[in-house]
């Protein structure tokens, strides 16, 4: 994402490189660049030039004899007006009352749906007790998606699908949350293909009668300036608390992120990164405009992975590598944990650097698949003792696997080579090791 910004920025900078200093002549011309990426990028006009007016401010009075390029310092304001642009500080949902409602509105195909599912499956990692509620009784297929989703991650999910009444239903559901322990009600409601007025009616109505702590708006960014639009639109009407951005894994130019904090001065709390459930980021904004410069999101990707990462597992398998137990079973659990990441490739984009470098690369994610048939082929014997896979016993995981005696060898060689490094490096961090020191 922001792909076409960041590179556009680059070019812009590399205008300064060689000078010695800021001047209002060298400046002038990289400021006119950098408007044109940002509008480019889909950032509203009168917000791009009052950005790229802050920043030349910004520019000009900075003393430039400090031992940093020009281009340098460029980077290093706009990223700084970039991240006030987006709001400064991120700002997490508030979760009051008993139970605290959050309603969810927003056009139809923005997301509402999916970011429900992925908003109940956050708070849950946060050990609360989540209910959602499928109040969009126009798109038939919506309640059961809700469903599907809800019990995907686990939650209950509250559902009348012959009530045509979304404040009804949304009023039953927090009736059933009181009397059933649930201290969050997330309310999935309809949206239309472009803004009407019934639908608004009926968001505002919601809005005004289930008093929510939150009323997030779900976008899409791909719609560019659209987006903006709509999000004022939905704002003049039901001024809502935060926007959520979807799709920010797809095409998306982002301008909508730099954008919509501007022009309605909601903050944006979330953005959604794919159609699995873990793909859900809360918002932060010098991270965002670090992203956009290039310089990569490691610690959103750190964070990431501390979230859906199991903690006892992870420590279960530590002990198991310690006592030289390391099986298949073990090996089979960590390749559920990485595939539960997300998607790769989105993640491989975070990585400072390397972002750049793969973002025409495919990975193929499908790799996984037969290392998981080969070992789902074994025996749970085999699984626990690998040892005792003998030649015979790989040619009928090969067959049972629908892979080939070859990839079975494979697997077993890098399964034993790992194995074998586990000892090495518990040999020399073990008692009396080399390294044993430094454990
Ligand atoms: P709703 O009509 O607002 O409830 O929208 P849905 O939740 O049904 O989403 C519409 C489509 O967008 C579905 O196909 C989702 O799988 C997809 N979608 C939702 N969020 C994301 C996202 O962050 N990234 C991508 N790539 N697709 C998404």
């Amino acid at each position: 994402m922001f792909d076409n910004l960041s590179t556009k920025l680059d070019r812009a900078f590399k205008t300064l490189k060689g000078q010695g200093s800021i001047t209002e002549i060298n400046v002038a011309q990289t400021i006119k660049e950098v408007r044109r990426a940002l509008v480019d990028a889909d950032v509203n006009y009168k917000v791009a030039k009052t950005v790229t007016d802050k920043i030349k401010d910004e520019a000009m009075g900075r003393d430039v004899l400090i031992a940093v390029s020009p281009g340098q310092l460029m980077v290093k304001i706009v990223h700084e007006e970039l991240t006030e642009l987006m709001g400064g500080e991120k700002q997490d949902i508030q979760i009051k009352g008993d139970p605290a409602v959050i309603l969810i509105a927003g056009l139809q195909g923005s997301g509402k749906t999916t970011f429900t599912g992925k908003l109940a499956n956050y708070l849950k990692k946060q050990n609360r007790n989540v209910l959602v509620a499928a109040c969009d009784v126009y798109r038939p297929a919506a309640i059961d998606q809700l469903k599907v989703l809800a019990e995907q991650v686990g939650v209950e999910a509250y559902t009348e699908p012959d009530n045509k009444n979304p404040l009804q239903i949304a009023q039953n559901a927090i009736a059933y949350a009181k009397t059933n322990n649930k201290k969050v009600v997330i309310v999935d409601t309809a949206g239309r293909l472009a803004v009407d007025e019934a639908m608004m009616r009926e968001i505002a109505q919601l809005k005004d009668v289930l008093k929510p702590t939150e009323t997030l708006f779900v976008v899409d960014s791909m719609t560019g300036q659209d987006a903006v639009n709509t999000a004022k639109t939905f704002n003049d009407r039901i001024n809502f608390d935060g926007v959520v951005l979807t799709k920010l894994d797809g095409d998306s130019r982002g301008g909508a992120a730099l954008s919509i904090r501007a022009v309605v001065e909601k903050p944006i709390k979330f953005i959604s990164t794919g159609e699995k459930m873990e793909a859900l980021d809360l918002f932060y904004p010098d991270r965002m405009a670090q992203r956009i410069l290039g310089m990569g999101d490691v610690i959103s990707l750190v964070e990431r992975a501390q979230q859906t990462f199991d903690e006892e597992e992870a420590r279960r398998i530590n002990q198991k590598i310690r006592k030289n137990q390391f099986n298949f079973d073990d090996f089979l659990s960590q390749l559920e944990q990485i595939k539960k990441m997300g998607d790769i490739k989105d993640l491989v984009s975070m990585i400072p650097g390397v972002g750049k470098a793969m973002k025409d690369v495919e990975i193929d994610e499908n790799a996984f698949k037969p290392i998981e048939a080969i070992i789902k082929s074994m025996t749970k014997d085999e699984r626990a003792n690998p040892d005792m896979i003998s030649g015979s016993r790989r040619n009928r995981i090969a067959k049972g696997s629908g892979t080939n005696i070859q990839q079975v060898n494979n697997l077993m060689k890098q399964f034993n080579d790992m194995r074998k490094m586990m000892k090495n490096m518990n040999k020399l961090t073990g008692k009396g090791g080399a390294l044993s020191k430094m454990k």
